[in-house]
């Protein structure tokens, strides 16, 4: 098959045949009709995360089962389907609870494993980890859903449990933030969004925000109390040390905060104003990703079209535009969300 394929870190990324994967026992090998490009990817490429090279990377696809490993009992070859970014065990207490977006014993294609920058990508635990694409939902717009939308998703519903009429302060207006802007408003929820991009902002602005901050040096904190009296709940989509104090302190009282933007720092550790924390009861919420089990709520509110993940993608690229491309998304701030068919 054709892949993308990283030989050195921060390397040059090269479009290449390699061997066609297997299905593992329990997995199944998808054939990829669609795949996202994301921030993570440039993480995994800048050294960020533990990977064995040579590596293929990719973490958010759809498409057709194509082989199907021994003991799988809920997928044929032909199925339709998608996965979260987060690969779950299927044994474990954490899996067996609805929770496999924090198992112990996770697998992440472009990760853990090579990824779907490529014609096939194998899968682990299908029974578990593979979600059903509904025919009317197009892959593209399933490949968007794995990682940033899904998140997104998580972090508002079942983590910050916004509620209809509150304020939500998005800090970032890439991938997961424009996904932010979009659900909120589908559940109902008032937006602030803060980007340093004014055209990021326009394309918030058409999901429905009801304020854009341009983050130009301001006091975003100040900026966000003196339009709405503090949000109820803000939510980091950039990861940085700035992003993340000023999704804190642009709270009110009591208000919820989501870290979903990746933190790397060389200590492990993240600042965080804990003063304000506790003064005024604030809580600190960490999200990562969405399992399976979640999903169908989602897809429900897709296929009634109260959630459009496909005006997120920007643009369809092939595997040698991508291997171009990977290198600068630490940089470049797309309005949308770019999406790769690796049969092109
Ligand atoms: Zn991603
Ligand atoms: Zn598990």
């Amino acid at each position: 098959m054709r892949a993308m394929v990283m030989d050195a870190i921060a390397g040059p990324l090269e479009v290449r045949e390699v061997p066609d994967p297997v299905a593992p026992a329990g997995g199944v090998v998808v054939e990829v009709h669609a795949t996202g490009l994301c921030r993570s990817d440039w993480h995994a490429w800048v050294g960020h995360d533990d990977i064995a090279l040579p590596h293929v990377p990719g973490h958010e696809l759809a498409g057709v089962v194509a082989s199907v490993g021994s003991g799988v009992t809920r997928w044929s070859v032909g199925d339709r389907v998608t996965v979260p970014f987060v690969e779950g065990c299927g044994r474990c207490e954490w899996c067996l609870s609805g929770n496999a977006q924090v198992c112990p014993a996770q697998e992440q294609p472009g990760f853990t494993h090579w990824g779907s920058f490529a014609e096939y990508v194998a899968l682990h635990a299908a029974d578990t980890n593979l979600v059903a694409v509904p025919d009317d939902v197009a892959f593209e717009a399933a490949a968007s859903l794995g990682c940033r939308f899904a998140t997104s998703y998580r972090a508002l519903t079942g983590r910050a449990r916004l509620q209809p009429a509150e304020w939500v302060t998005v800090v970032g207006a890439g991938g997961v933030g424009l996904s932010a802007v979009m659900i909120a408003k589908a559940l109902g929820a008032n937006v602030v969004a803060v980007d340093r991009h004014a055209g990021a902002l326009d394309v918030a602005t058409k999901l429905g925000a009801d304020h854009v901050l341009v983050a130009d040096g301001r006091d975003i904190p100040a900026a966000v109390h003196d339009l709405i009296g503090g949000s109820h709940v803000a939510i980091d989509a950039v990861g940085s040390e700035q992003t993340s104090r000023d999704s804190v302190l642009s709270l009110r009282r009591r208000g919820r905060h989501v870290q979903v933007g990746l933190l790397p720092t060389e200590t492990g550790l993240s600042p965080v104003p804990m003063a304000r924390a506790i003064a005024w009861e604030l809580d600190l919420l960490g999200s990562h990703g969405m399992a399976a089990a979640d999903y169908p709520g989602m897809l429900a509110l897709i296929e009634n079209g109260s959630l459009r993940p496909q005006d997120l993608i920007e643009r369809v690229v092939d595997l040698g535009t991508a291997a171009t491309l990977l290198p600068t998304f630490d940089q470049a701030s797309p309005a949308g969300m770019t999406l790769i068919d690796p049969r092109r």
